[in-house]
């Protein structure tokens, strides 16, 4: 039974709450914010804010550096990217690691997607 209200719908709920950890990469420094989400609200969250992340797996830290999508508006992106994260924390279930691009122009846009403004 989960207390605070959900980050993203506001309402009460029961059941497990999942965290998630967005930080989208502005200049040096990273935006950050916190979210607890109801059920519904992590599973919308996963599938729609996150689709162009790529869940993160300890052995393939090279792909970083490859030709991806926008985070945001789903061009490619080459060269000059800023380097989004997310790191979810779903009911019962180990830490899981998400990393996407944003063109710079889309890094304000992206973070408002992920609501670390
Ligand atoms: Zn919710
Ligand atoms: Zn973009």
């Amino acid at each position: 039974m989960a207390y605070a209200p959900c980050s993203l719908c506001l309402r009460r709920y029961t059941g497990k709450a999942s965290s998630f950890y967005p930080a989208v990469a502005a200049g040096r420094d990273f935006l950050r914010c916190k979210l607890r989400l109801c059920p519904p609200c992590a599973a919308h969250f996963l599938a729609d804010r996150m689709r162009n992340f790529r869940r993160v797996d300890p052995d393939d830290s090279l792909r970083f550096l490859l030709a991806d999508s926008c985070a945001s508006c789903a061009a490619e992106v080459q060269g000059d990217a800023n380097a989004a994260f997310v790191t979810v924390y779903l009911p019962g279930e180990e830490r899981v690691d998400y990393f996407a691009l944003a063109h710079g122009a889309c890094a304000a846009e992206l973070a408002r997607q992920l609501c670390v403004t």
